[in-house]
């Protein structure tokens, strides 16, 4: 399929795309990898008549931590995540979802920001960054704000951006002694969107008690979703086996998948079920190492 007709800018500074953007409106789309945008342009799904292309500014690319948070900027490819040492080590939770993410063709060129400003659930970071408790700054024509991920993501396809927001930068906390997080997702096939995800981040005190626990869901409701009831029966607990099995079978309840080829609405609450339970082990084995 052929994309309809569109003109093509490529911006050379984040206040340059924020130009463009303003003299443009709402026919123009930001493009950082265009791996989730021109697919969407090819089926016609989306009709921009203007692209800014933002792939090339500089300084949007990096991953380090600074003070108490991990810093990953915007145009940073999920490859370089991937390859990260600093990920490796401290972060697994992401190499765990990186390695789960379509192939690596698309890897080498789709970006951190472009995945989550794309606000679909059956995206992998979108659930990662749901668990890790990120930040999302964005820069506009006012500046820079700070948006919590739980405000983040408004409905389908749909965020807290505005038109001319370019995302800039993803915050999370740096990692504690105690903390751990795992992510698994079941697809049909290598490189497939999830037919059901799991992220499990998970914080521990000195005496296994669970400080902080953040559990978010890939491609099981509209919007990237939170378990809030699964949270709140394990914080402030020492996890036992016992509140595991509930918290699986909360996620199977509360998650809203809908049938469609990838299986049967109730195949996915199975294996919401049961992913769940198991990267709750897998964050709890990661805290305790
Ligand atoms: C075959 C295939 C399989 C895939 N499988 C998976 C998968 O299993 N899991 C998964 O998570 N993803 C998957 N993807 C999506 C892939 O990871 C995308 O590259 C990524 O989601 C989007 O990153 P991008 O840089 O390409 O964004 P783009 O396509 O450039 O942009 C996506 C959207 O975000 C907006 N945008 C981009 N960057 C910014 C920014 N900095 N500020 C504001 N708005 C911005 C754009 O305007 C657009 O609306 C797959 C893609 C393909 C083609």
């Amino acid at each position: 399929m052929i994309p309809s007709n569109f003109i093509y800018h490529k911006a050379t500074s984040v206040k340059d795309a924020i130009a463009l953007s303003e003299t443009h409106g709402e026919e123009a789309k930001f493009m950082s990898g265009g791996h989730s945008l021109l697919p969407m342009m090819k089926l016609r799904f989306a009709t921009p008549e203007h692209i800014i292309d933002i792939s090339k500014i500089e300084g949007l690319s990096y991953i380090k931590e600074d003070g108490d948070l991990l810093k990953i900027g915007a145009l940073t490819t999920q490859t370089e995540m991937e390859h990260s040492s600093l990920i490796k080590e401290n972060y697994p939770i992401l190499t765990d979802a990186i390695k789960l993410t379509a192939d690596p063709s698309v890897r080498n060129v789709g970006t951190i920001g472009g995945n989550i400003a794309h606000g679909d659930a059956a995206n992998d970071q979108p659930a990662l960054m749901l668990a890790m408790r990120a930040t999302i700054i964005a820069e506009g024509v006012d500046g820079k704000k700070s948006i919590p991920i739980d405000e983040f993501f408004h409905g389908f396809y749909m965020t807290a951006l505005e038109p001319t927001d370019v995302l800039v930068e993803i915050q999370v906390p740096k990692r504690k002694k105690g903390s751990g997080g795992a992510y698994h997702k079941v697809e049909r096939k290598v490189g497939d969107y999830a037919t059901a995800g799991v992220a499990v981040h998970v914080e521990l005190d000195n005496n296994g008690v669970c400080q902080e626990i953040g559990i978010g869901l890939t491609n099981v409701s509209a919007v990237p979703m939170r378990l809030d009831r699964g949270e709140e029966l394990l914080k402030g607990k020492k996890i036992t086996e016992d509140l595991i099995d509930q918290v699986g079978a909360i996620a199977g309840e509360d998650c809203e998948p809908t049938s469609d080829l990838r299986g049967s609405e109730a195949y996915k609450r199975s294996i919401v079920n049961t992913i769940t339970k198991r990267m709750l082990h897998s964050a709890l084995q990661r805290a305790k190492n």
